[in-house]
């Protein structure tokens, strides 16, 4: 800090400190606005940390955040501006969040102006208002109000309707539409006079029954999970289970307890687990009001919901990464479902865990936190088998269905047909003849994922990464999945002209093709983010399924999530090698979890499953115990492994990446980083530094890409180590030429 500190002679405030969106790992100090600045030393006392301000900031005008108010400052007086507008009469983002937001720009080395925006709707940010928006309400007409609570008996709907406007002044058509009753009831009553329509604002009290639909008797496992948590406290559970074995249903009842106690609970789930069949589980049982948070939603619906959680107006609170800083008045707990999954962890910008961070924000709430998972991550389990976290199984399935049974196909040496083998063709066929249905998981969509050239062994690249084009047919092109580049299918090789193009490799689209030719009499639909681009295509596509006509489903990990399809009875994973191959150390990893979801797809209901595992390496002993003994000693043998090679759980990583458009630069400012930080602390057991390296794919979108990875034996000394780092990276000219970014714990190394 430097050191020529302005201190006013007054006690009172006289300075904004304000968190700005800005790469910049600091807050900017601003002159309260003047018409403030008028009002005296009072006005500017009352202010609330968490209140936006419009502030310029260098030639532009942005949306900060207060911090706090201050009596001194870092820079003289009269080389502060004014800032131009307080935008909120109260916080929009509560004390608590402010609070988390603080604890996660440091933990991530990440601006906390950018935090506090990655924690607000867009509308926020850009400044928009933060009052909730009107909307219809009913009401009992003055007449009505003198009416018997016996009347409309021969009309229980109407009855209903009647009896909960009694109890409440006022009723949106939503929460009308969650007692059961239909616009034809509502209608009616209108039609009567005894209710009409008024506009007010979304503030209406929670029903005061909670509970539409009766829960389930709980089997022996999942009362002793339920019985086991503690609401007042904060304690993390691991909810281990197979899918199917009544996880939901322990969450269910968690929430249902919490909700009698006045309090809100907050579901975390994976991108793709947000379904309409996932919200719907949640309004079928509960009364109160659920606010669903996701990426479907229009600016406008997002910042309602948000406003409706941060109100206390939504009980339940289901949303996808960034939905862990929505702000609850009255949390009482916090479930992450299917917390291995990667989705949680922001890739990009601010690069954050929403299940770590959920664990500091039930810690700050002293409230309970599940975390749910059929193949929990390795980190999760180290957590539980150290004892920190309480541990509790489902074993069995829960509706009384089977587990399947699992079974690796040695593929080496086959003649294989499109990337199936005879076998499993064979398969395929039976169990469509039994009139049941077949579900193909193949993680890569398009075509293929190779063109080349027979006679001269062209192959088409992208011009702007190190990496393969994709044909597609659907419409036929060839596209990067990396940067997006696409370009027209060529008819010739542009080097030697030869026509004889080849297209290698298997995807989607060219398994469906196969699929179609081969089993011409059931459907085959294929699954994966091209052919469900369109909103609510998968929903349509799974109900299709649902009604349980044989078929063929081709598709990619998006078919690897809570989806429940009864009848599918094989499940067939065409190439599980990769995961087991693969350059990231958490490669098996993640091929482990992968196999099990998808397996976890089959047979759900009263028909035992089948899962076919093709594989060249069936030899290999990860992939036999995984098969042989599941997933729990899998992971103990990783975690051994982990272990040895000194990774995480048992090291903190942190990898600094940087990139640019000539690698020169790149190269050049994370030496420099590397030389700092060894000045800052010399290379030790405790700490180590390895790199710079060139990311796995050396240049994307035209860029190159370098890497320095930080191993540390303890998170302190990774922290203090990355608060003088970054401070004086940033400072450093070479900072300003190249795309840099702090991975604190990442979760892909390539
Ligand atoms: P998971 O979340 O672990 O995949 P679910 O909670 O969705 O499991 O349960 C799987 C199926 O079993 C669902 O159809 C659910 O209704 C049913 N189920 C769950 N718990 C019970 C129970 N105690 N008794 C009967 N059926 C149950
Ligand atoms: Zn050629
Ligand atoms: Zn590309």
């Amino acid at each position: 800090m430097p050191g020529n500190t302005t201190r006013e002679n007054t006690a009172a405030p006289a300075y904004l400190r304000i968190a700005v969106p800005s790469p910049l790992r600091r807050t900017f100090d601003y002159l309260p606005p003047a018409d403030l600045f008028n009002q005296g030393a009072a006005a500017l006392a009352d202010l609330q940390p968490g209140v936006r301000v419009r502030v310029p900031f260098g030639r532009q005008q942005v949306v900060g955040v207060l911090v706090e108010t201050s009596c001194d400052t870092q820079l003289g007086r009269d080389q502060l501006r004014p800032a131009l507008e307080i935008l909120d009469s109260s916080p929009v983002l509560p004390p608590s969040l402010v609070a988390l937001c603080q604890w996660a720009a440091a933990y991530y080395q990440h601006p906390l102006g950018e935090v506090l925006h990655a924690a607000m709707p867009a509308p926020l940010r850009r400044g928009e208002s933060a009052e909730p928006a009107r909307q219809t309400v009913w009401a009992l007409s003055a007449e009505a109000r003198g009416l018997p609570q016996t009347a409309f008996s021969r009309a229980p709907k109407q009855a209903l309707l009647f009896q909960a406007l009694l109890a409440q002044p006022a009723l949106s058509r939503d929460a009308i539409r969650q007692l059961g009753i239909s616009d034809t009831t509502v209608k009616a009553l209108a039609g009567k006079g005894v209710i009409s329509q008024s506009s007010a604002e979304i503030t209406a009290a929670p029903a005061t029954h909670t509970l539409r639909e009766s829960p389930l008797a709980l089997n022996p496992e999942q009362r002793g999970a339920i019985d086991q948590l503690r609401y007042q406290a904060f304690n993390t559970y691991l909810l281990e289970g197979a899918t199917g074995s009544g996880k939901t249903e322990v969450y269910l009842q968690a929430i249902a307890a919490v909700l009698e106690q006045g309090r809100q609970a907050l579901v975390l789930v994976p991108e793709i687990g947000l379904t309409p069949q996932t919200i719907g589980r949640f309004e079928r049982r509960f009364c109160a009001p659920v606010a669903a948070l996701h990426s479907g939603l229009s600016d406008g619906q997002r910042l309602q919901a948000w406003l409706a959680a941060a109100s206390g107006q939504a009980r339940i609170v289901i949303g996808t990464r960034s939905a862990v800083f929505t702000p609850l008045p009255e949390p009482g707990i916090i479930i992450v479902d299917e917390e291995h999954d990667p989705s949680f962890k922001q890739q990009d910008g601010f690069r954050y865990s929403a299940r770590d961070l959920a664990a500091v924000r039930a810690r700050r709430h002293a409230i309970p936190l599940i975390l749910g998972s059929a193949t929990p991550a390795l980190e999760t389990l180290h957590n539980a088998m150290q004892g920190r976290f309480h541990h509790l199984r489902l074993t069995r399935r829960a509706g009384g269905a089977q587990a399947p049974l699992v079974q690796l196909l040695d593929i080496r040496r086959l003649a294989m047909e499109e990337g199936f083998s005879p076998t499993l063709l064979q398969d395929i066929e039976t169990t469509l003849a039994r009139g049941e249905q077949v579900l193909v998981f193949i993680n890569r969509r398009g075509f293929a994922p190779t063109l080349i050239c027979h006679d001269c062994g062209w192959v088409a690249n992208c011009a702007h990464c190190d990496a393969r084009l994709t044909v597609h047919r659907h419409p036929p092109h060839l596209h990067c999945h990396h940067c997006d580049y696409q370009r027209p299918l060529p008819q010739q090789c542009p080097q030697c002209f030869s026509t004889n193009l080849q297209q290698l490799g298997q995807g989607t689209e060219r398994s469906e093709q196969f699929l179609q030719q081969r089993f011409g009499q059931v459907p085959v639909h294929r699954i994966d983010r091209d052919s469900t681009r369109r909103k609510n295509a998968l929903a349509g596509l799974l109900q299709d399924v649902q009604r349980g006509q044989p078929c063929i489903l081709v598709g990619t990990q998006m078919l690897a999530k809570g989806h429940h399809l009864p009848n599918v009875t094989l499940v067939a994973i065409l190439e599980a090698d990769s995961g087991l191959l693969s350059a990231d150390f958490r490669g098996p990893e993640r091929m482990g979890q992968l196999l099990i979801q998808v397996a976890g797809r089959a047979g759900r209901a009263d028909k035992p499953g089948r899962v076919v595992i093709q594989s060249h390496h069936c030899q290999h002993p990860l992939m036999q115990l995984l098969v042989s003994e599941g997933y729990q000693a899998f992971a103990r043998k990783l975690l051994a492994e982990r272990q040895i090679g000194g990774l995480p759980p048992y090291r903190y990583l942190v990898l600094i990446k940087a990139e640019s458009k000539r690698p020169e630069n790149a190269l050049a400012f994370l030496a420099e980083a590397r030389k700092t930080a060894q000045q800052l602390q010399a290379p030790s057991p405790q700490l180590h530094y390895l790199g710079p390296l060139p990311a796995l794919m050396e240049k994307r979108n035209n860029r190159f890409r370098y890497q320095l990875l930080i191993n540390a034996a303890g998170r302190r000394a990774r922290q203090t180590l990355l608060q003088s780092l970054c401070r004086q990276l940033e400072a450093h000219p070479l900072s300003r030429r190249v795309r840099w970014a702090v991975d604190v714990d990442p979760q892909d190394m390539t």
